[in-house]
């Protein structure tokens, strides 16, 4: 069997499992099973498969049709640009967090070598990506899953940031040591009666996504905690779902009444973040 038809054979059983995007699907899973890049592979289609590597794609495409997303299925997800390790003991990197990275980019050139904290820091991509790319700052990465911490540990040291990004194990703002310039949060806030239609579901740590009845539990609790760990002159950036964002912008208005406060949509136009700036 040659790429082509691996690739045309793959896609088809995905678009029959009504899988999104089932050829770029089919395409991954066979760079990773080929370990090529994009390029290598688009260069010569009819190369033949060996057997071995015909019956490894065949075995991962069946677990994709079970429903496994390709991310554990081959260990890795790119965020931001990056490349993450992943496994079952975290969430997959979305999309959409690209946009608390960026913005929070953008805040941090209010500060001068600011000490950010990541809270719910999972496999560490935003931590990670903002250590990449804010040369100057120094992040405390929090997740209460010692297990999650451990994946973001091999991707600390694979994108040599260890000695700027200190792991914490613990919950929410509790385990920091000192206040932060910027807090960066993604916390589970997916409605527990939602949680059956995340398509990941099964598979993905309920820990990381379920939020309680109005997917706001986990959002309380940390706000509830903000005003310690928060320095005078600090800011938040929080991810939120859909619908979310009355409900949370009162919620920190309520708490930091001079606070700024907006909410920035994703690109699918869903109020995704949420800044709070107490110094202006
Ligand atoms: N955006 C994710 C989803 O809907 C949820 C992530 C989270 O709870 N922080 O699948």
């Amino acid at each position: 069997m040659t790429r082509r038809q691996a690739l045309d054979r793959a896609r088809e059983l995905m678009v029959a499992k009504n899988i999104e995007s089932a050829a770029l699907e089919a395409e991954l899973l066979l760079r990773y099973i080929l370990e090529i890049d994009r390029a290598q592979l688009y260069t010569d289609l009819d190369l033949e498969l060996t057997p071995r590597q015909e019956k490894s794609y065949h075995r991962s495409i069946e677990r994709r049709l079970q429903g496994e997303p390709s991310a554990y299925i081959t260990g890795h997800r790119e965020f931001f640009g990056i490349d993450f390790f992943v496994d079952e003991n975290v969430l997959i990197p979305r999309p959409e967090t690209e946009l608390l990275v960026e913005q929070t980019i953008i805040r941090s050139k209010n500060y001068a070598a600011p000490l950010i904290a990541d809270i719910g820091t999972g496999c560490g991509t935003v931590a990670i990506s903002l250590a990449l790319n804010l040369p100057d700052s120094r992040i405390d990465a929090v997740d209460i899953s010692g297990a999650a911490l451990a994946v973001a540990k091999l991707n600390c040291r694979k994108h040599n940031v260890q000695d700027r990004v200190r792991l914490l194990v613990g919950n929410m703002l509790g385990p920091l040591p000192e206040p932060a310039d910027i807090i960066v949060a993604n916390l589970p806030y997916v409605r527990s009666a939602e949680l059956p239609r995340v398509n990941t579901i099964g598979f993905e740590p309920p820990l990381a996504l379920d939020g309680g009845r109005d997917g706001l539990d986990a959002i309380r609790a940390f706000c509830f905690q903000l005003r310690e760990k928060i320095k005078p002159s600090g800011c938040l950036l929080m991810e939120i779902g859909v619908g979310q964002k009355e409900a949370v912008t009162d919620l920190l208005a309520g708490i930091f009444p001079t606070g700024h406060i907006e909410v920035i949509p994703d690109l699918n136009g869903i109020d995704r973040v949420v800044g709070l700036s107490l110094s202006q």
